[in-house]
């Protein structure tokens, strides 16, 4: 199983999940980040290059490196990714650099998912970000609706809600320099995601349709399954694969949707890569999101049920452990509350705190959700989250 060394662009929490799932198949990986990034200091020490995904030279020194690169992130420079696969022709990028270069705009990727008949919200690109291009969007949507960076978003950071036409001129000064459009609002009643893996001959498998809860914008919980019924989660599922599908090339994605009060499913965007709503994989489920990706890129086999709930782990809540707001490494108060409780495994990144950066995650695991949310609220000292 070592015969290939997969180069990742990106060494944060995702790129170092990835590595411990390729450690236990023993195959080789290298990393592209800056030094001692998470995912750098738990394998081939020594070998990793420390430079940024956004560089050309630091994405050739990858290359020479690896036999497959991928990336735990999709905000990666695309032209220098086709010109090393131009130097490098034996070397397999994926996923595609078309399709990242696609997912990594915003407005392209919606008008991508229309063309292949995705149900997404109704938007519209702004040409000047204009306050009278603003209004007129505001006319036309009503509101609220949502103003996004159309580039480099990230847990909310490229959002802002225009509330009414007072909030216009806000809205334009938060996001101004940035490519920018505009989306109907979406009045979800649960935002759904569903991990999905192609293989390289082209077959898609989705995980269990999930439920995210937001805080600030961040991913705060993920209770899988969703708590929807049957035919809904089902029909998520189809959703997100019939995406992904869109897509040639292998690995994994991660599709996120919101569900509107009549039961409408939209796909909100797409991850071309390991995502937050699919950590509980590792302790759930038969084959981890990670794994299923190493296994994709790698050419190695994806049997029947692999991405199925394994059968003594019929339920799962993920519980993100955020750098807290005012007292460095108060966080990991809630780890060692983990730590005391049967079925709940802590992961830690390897990150210096900061305040509401990602530190880590808690699965937890057991036969009902209501177990699960035993263990939660004891984990977080707070019996709000039993009907959460
Ligand atoms: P991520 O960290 O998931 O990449 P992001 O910065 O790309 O986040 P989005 O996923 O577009 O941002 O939006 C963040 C959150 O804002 C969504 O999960 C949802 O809660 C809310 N949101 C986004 N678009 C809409 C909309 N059109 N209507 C209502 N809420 C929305
Ligand atoms: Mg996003
Ligand atoms: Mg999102």
């Amino acid at each position: 199983m070592d015969s290939k060394t997969i180069g990742i662009l990106g060494g944060g929490q995702l790129g170092r999940m990835v590595v411990e799932a390729a450690n236990r198949l023993n195959i080789n990986t290298v990393i592209l980040d800056a030094p001692n990034s998470p995912a750098k200091q738990i394998n081939a020490i020594g070998q990793h290059v420390d430079g940024s995904f956004t560089e050309y030279e630091s994405i050739v020194k990858l290359a020479e490196k690896a036999d497959v690169l991928t990336v735990e992130i999709e905000h990666v420079d695309v032209e220098a990714l086709k010109k090393v696969k131009a130097k490098f022709p034996h070397i397999e990028i994926y996923p595609l650099p078309e399709t990242i270069k696609l997912i990594q705009d915003k407005y392209l990727q919606k008008e991508h998912f229309i063309q292949h008949g995705i149900a997404v919200a109704e938007s519209v690109a702004l040409v000047n970000n204009s306050k009278d291009e603003l209004l007129s969007i505001g006319e036309k949507f009503g509101y609220p609706y949502m103003l996004k960076s159309r580039t480099l978003a990230y847990d909310g950071r490229g959002n802002f809600v225009v509330k009414t036409k007072d909030y216009v001129d806000e809205a334009l000064e938060f996001l101004k320099d940035r490519p920018l459009y505009a989306e109907k609002w979406c009045p979800f009643t649960k935002e759904l995601a569903v991990m999905v893996v192609r293989s390289l001959d082209g077959e898609v498998y989705s995980y269990p349709t999930v439920e995210t809860i937001h805080q600030n914008n961040i991913c705060h919980l993920v209770y899988a399954p969703a708590r929807v019924i049957p035919t809904l989660a089902e029909k998520a599922s189809l959703l997100a694969k019939n995406a992904v599908k869109s897509f040639p090339g292998c690995g994994i994605f991660g599709v996120e949707m919101f569900l509107l009060p009549n039961n409408e499913l939209l796909v909100n965007e797409i991850a071309p890569r390991p995502h937050n709503s699919g950590h509980y994989t590792i302790d759930a489920c038969i084959t981890s999101q990670f794994e299923a990706h190493v296994r994709a890129v790698a050419g190695l086999p994806m049997p029947k049920g692999f991405t199925e709930f394994s059968t003594t782990s019929t339920n799962s809540i993920m519980l993100n452990i955020l750098g807290d707001r005012n007292v460095p490494d108060a966080e990991l108060q809630i780890c060692r509350r983990a730590l005391e409780t049967p079925h709940a495994t802590v992961y830690l990144y390897g990150k210096t705190t900061r305040p509401d950066r990602k530190m880590g995650h808690i699965n937890i695991v057991s036969s009902s959700i209501e177990d699960c949310q035993t263990r939660l609220a004891y984990i977080l000292n707070d019996e709000s989250y039993l009907s959460k």
